[in-house]
C-alpha cells in the first residue's frame, strides 16, 4: 500500500481522523502516496502529527475497500455488481416505491462527521428537496448534539469559542471528559507544552487519564467523580464561586440578562448545592471541590475543554450549560487563554452540525420552522420544503419498528456498530424496506443493507471538513476515486434519479451555495480557503480573514443566558445484579469503530478492545490480568480480556470501541441526553464475571 521512492510532488490537504484537523502534505508519485507529512504551515498542528494522520491512510487502498456498485432484493440474497447507472436507479425506485406506499416521510438519511462539508450539504439537500421531508440526522447526534443544543442556549452559537494555539495563553486548564492525549493527540500535546511552561491543570474524568500524571506533568486536582455525577460537580464548583464572592461580577454585569443570572445564583448558592451535600454523590472530596473552584475563579486566564465524558449522559446537555454558566460567572470567555472548548471526536463533526444535518435546523443552525430561512433556502432549491423538524437518528429506529419509516439512506456512517443496544438497531434495519448504505467498505450496518454505493476516501476527493476551532479547511484529491465516483457525486446522481435536479460540477459550486445561504459563511470560497490556507467561521462582511476567538465584546445572541442546572440522577442504576458502571473511551492508535485504522498497520498496537478493571474488583471477582471476562448488562452480554489497572476506580470498569467483535455497544442501552437524544453511552450497569473462552 504504501509506496517507496521519491515523491514527484505533494498536495495539501487535511487528515480525515480527529476533530484537531491536522494539515498535511500528501506527498505523491504519479498516483500513490508515498508520505503524509505534517504541514509546517498548518495553523491547527504546525507542523505536528500523531501516529493515525501521520501513518494510519493505507486503508484508502486496502484490498477490503468496494469498488463496484451492488445491489440485492433481500438481504438474505447475494449481491450483484451492477453499474453505477443501474444501482442509482434501482436505489431511486425503491424509495419512491416506499414513499407511494407509506407517505413521504417514511424515507430519510443519515450522514457522517467523516464526509466533507460539501457531501453532508448535499445529503441534507436530498433529503429536503427530493425525498420532501426533514428526516436527515447526522452520527453528532451520539457525540456533540449537547454541544451544539447547549453552546446555543447560553452563549447563541454551536461551536467552540477559541483557536487551539488560545491554550497557551492559560493559566488553569479544566478538562471535563475528555482525553486530549489520547482522542486528540496533537491538541494533547500543545496542552502539555503550555502545562510544562507553568499552567494550573483539573481533570474532571472517573479514569486516571495520562494528563493526571505523566512526564513532567502532574494535575493540581483530579476531580474523580462517579459517572453520571457531572452536574452535581459542575454545581458544587458553582456554590463555591457564588457564595465566597467570586463571581465577576463587573462582566456578568455588562455582558449576561440580569434575570437569569440572579435565577442561577440564587440555585447554585442553596445548600443542596454545596460541596459537603455532593460530595457523597460525587465521590469527589469536598476539599478538592472547593479548592479546585477557587483555582478555577481566581487563577487568571481559564479555559474549559470537554469531551464526550460531558455530553453522553443523560443530563448532557445540561452539563454543558452548566459549563457555560461558569464561563460566564468567572468572565472566562471572549478573549485568548479562556473560554469553553468542546474536543470534537471526529474530522467534521463541527462541520456536519453547521450543514443543516440535523432533523430541526436548516445550515447555519436555523430551525425549519424559520420562515425566513426557509423561504431562503426554497427560493434557492426552488421547493417548497417542510417547517415540520423530522426523526433523529433513534426516532428512526422507533419508527422503523413501528412500520412507519421504511426507507435510509446513510453515507459514511455503520450505525449498527456505533449507536447503542445494537439488537435494537439491527432490528430497525431489519424492518426496513430499503437500506442504501454508501461507505468505503461492507461494514456492519451492509449487512442490511439492499444498495451498497461504494464510497471514496478523503484522498480521492475535494471538500472541507471544519475543525473543533470551527476551521474550514481544504480536502484535496491527490488520486482519482477507486470506484469512478466522488461521494457528492453519487449523491447527485441519486437526487437527480428521485426527480430533484442537481448538476454542480465541483464540489467548489456546493461551497459557493452554502457560502450564499448561511451568513456566518457569506465569505467563505475555495479561492480564500487556498489562500489562507484555512479560516475558522463565521468569515462574513463583518469579519472577511474569519474569527479566531468568539463572544469578544457580545455573545452572538446578545447578552449571555445563564441556566439553572439540577442535577438529576441517571436512571441507570447499580443494583446488586449490576453492581458496576461501565464507561467507554478511545485509544491513541485506532479512531472510532476502527473501520479505517484496523485496516492498517495500527492494529498490531491495540489489536482488541479490553476492559480496564480495578484491582479490588478484580480480587473480588477471582480475576487475574488477562483473563477473559464476560460483561452482561440490562441490554446485553459480551466477553473480552481483563486489564488490571488502578487507573480505574473501585466500582468502575472501562473499555474501549474500536473492534466490532468486542461488542461494546451490545451493552450501552437506550438511555440518552433529555434535549437531544444523545446516547448515554458513559454510564451503563454491568456485572463482570471471569469466564473460560468466549
Ligand atoms: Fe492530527 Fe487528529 Fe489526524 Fe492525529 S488524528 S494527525 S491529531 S487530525
Amino acid at each position: 500500500i504504501i509506496q517507496h521512492g521519491q515523491p514527484e510532488h505533494s498536495v495539501i490537504t487535511t487528515c480525515a481522523y480527529c476533530g484537531v484537523g491536522c494539515s498535511f502534505k500528501a506527498e505523491m508519485k504519479g498516483n500513490q502516496v508515498v508520505n503524509m507529512t505534517p504541514n509546517k504551515d498548518g495553523h491547527a498542528n504546525h507542523g505536528h502529527s500523531c501516529v493515525k494522520g501521520r501513518f494510519a491512510w493505507g486503508y484508502a487502498t486496502h484490498k477490503d475497500r468496494i469498488t463496484t456498485p451492488m445491489i440485492r432484493d433481500n438481504i438474505s440474497d447475494p449481491w450483484k455488481e451492477v453499474s453505477w447507472e443501474e444501482a442509482v436507479a434501482y436505489a431511486a425506485k425503491r424509495f419512491k416505491e416506499i414513499q407511494a406506499k407509506y407517505g413521504k416521510d417514511s424515507v430519510g438519511g443519515i450522514t457522517s462527521s467523516r464526509c466533507t462539508n460539501e457531501e453532508t450539504y448535499l445529503v441534507q439537500k436530498l433529503v429536503r428537496a427530493a425525498f420532501g421531508n426533514n428526516n436527515v440526522d447526522t452520527c453528532a447526534r451520539v457525540c456533540h448534539s449537547p454541544t451544539g443544543y447547549g453552546l446555543k442556549q447560553t452563549l447563541g452559537e454551536s461551536a467552540g469559542t477559541q483557536t487551539f494555539d488560545s491554550v497557551m495563553e492559560a493559566d488553569v486548564i479544566m478538562v471535563i471528559g475528555a482525553n486530549p492525549t489520547d482522542g486528540h493527540p496533537v491538541f494533547g500535546s500543545q496542552m502539555k507544552r503550555r502545562l510544562r511552561e507553568g499552567a494550573k491543570l483539573i481533570v474532571v474524568d472517573p479514569r486516571r487519564i495520562d494528563l493526571v500524571k505523566s512526564p513532567h506533568i502532574k494535575a493540581d486536582y483530579h476531580l474523580k467523580l462517579r459517572p453520571g455525577t457531572n452536574v452535581a460537580v459542575a454545581n458544587a464548583l458553582a456554590h463555591v464561586i457564588v457564595t465566597e464572592g467570586l463571581v465577576n461580577e463587573a462582566f456578568v454585569a455588562e455582558r449576561c440578562e440580569p434575570k437569569e443570572f440572579e435565577a442561577w445564583r440564587e440555585f447554585v448558592a442553596r445548600a443542596e448545592n454545596s460541596p459537603e451535600e455532593l460530595e457523597a454523590a460525587s465521590g469527589v472530596p469536598a476539599k478538592q471541590l472547593r479548592e479546585a473552584a477557587r483555582l478555577y475563579a481566581t487563577g487568571g486566564n481559564a479555559a474549559i475543554y470537554y469531551g464526550l465524558g460531558v455530553t453522553e449522559h443523560s443530563q448532557g446537555s445540561t452539563m454543558v450549560l452548566a459549563i457555560a454558566n461558569l464561563a460566564m460567572a468567572t468572565g472566562n470567555i471572549g478573549r485568548q487563554g479562556v473560554g469553553v472548548n468542546p474536543l470534537r471526536g471526529q474530522n467534521n463533526v463541527q462541520g456536519s452540525c453547521d450543514m443543516g444535518s440535523f432533523p430541526h435546523e436548516l445550515p447555519g443552525y436555523r430551525h425549519v420552522s424559520d420562515n425566513t430561512a426557509r423561504t431562503l433556502f426554497e427560493s434557492a432549491w426552488g421547493v417548497s420544503l417542510s417547517n415540520e423538524p423530522g426523526l433523529r437518528i433513534p426516532n428512526m429506529f422507533e419508527a422503523a419498528l413501528d412500520g412507519t419509516y421504511k426507507g435510509l439512506y446513510v453515507e459514511g456512517e455503520d450505525i449498527a456498530q456505533s449507536d447503542p443496544n445494537t439488537q435494537h438497531v439491527t432490528s430497525a434495519l431489519e424492518a426496513m424496506e430499503c437500506v442504501v448504505v454508501q461507505d468505503l467498505f461492507l461494514n456492519e450496518t451492509a449487512k442490511f443493507a439492499h444498495v451498497f454505493f461504494p464510497g471514496s476516501s478523503f484522498l480521492e476527493k475535494n471538500g472541507t471538513f471544519t475543525n473543533a476551532e470551527r476551521r474550514i479547511s481544504p480536502v484535496r484529491k491527490v488520486m482519482p476515486p477507486l470506484a469512478g465516483k466522488e461521494d457528492w457525486e453519487v449523491t447527485q446522481m441519486l437526487s437527480n434519479a428521485l426527480g430533484y435536479p442537481m448538476n454542480y460540477s465541483h464540489p467548489s459550486e456546493i461551497m459557493d451555495e452554502i457560502a450564499r445561504l448561511t451568513p456566518t459563511f457569506h465569505g467563505v470560497s475555495y479561492d480564500k480557503i487556498d489562500a489562507m490556507g484555512s479560516v475558522q467561521w463565521p468569515c462574513n462582511e463583518d469579519a472577511p480573514d474569519g474569527t479566531p476567538i468568539m463572544h469578544i465584546e457580545q455573545f452572538v445572541r446578545g447578552k449571555g443566558k445563564f441556566f439553572v442546572t439540577r442535577y438529576i440522577p441517571t436512571d441507570e442504576k447499580v443494583t446488586p445484579k449490576f453492581p458496576l458502571i461501565l464507561t467507554t473511551g478511545r485509544i491513541l492508535s485506532h479512531y472510532n469503530v476502527g473501520a479505517q485504522t484496523r485496516r492498517t498497520n495500527n492494529s498490531a498496537w491495540h489489536p482488541e478492545d479490553v476492559l480496564e478493571i480495578h484491582p479490588h474488583d478484580a480480587e473480588d471477582r477471582g480475576i487475574s490480568d488477562g483473563d477473559w471476562v464476560g460483561i452482561q448488562s440490562r441490554a446485553g452480554e459480551t466477553v473480552l480480556h481483563a486489564k488490571i489497572t488502578d487507573r480505574m476506580q473501585p466500582g468502575v470498569v472501562y473499555t474501549t470501541f474500536h473492534h466490532p467483535f468486542s461488542g461494546a455497544n451490545v451493552i450501552t442501552t437506550d438511555n440518552s441526553d433529555w434535549a437531544t437524544n444523545c446516547p448515554e453511552y458513559k454510564v451503563t450497569a454491568v456485572q463482570v464475571m471471569k469466564v473460560t473462552q468466549p
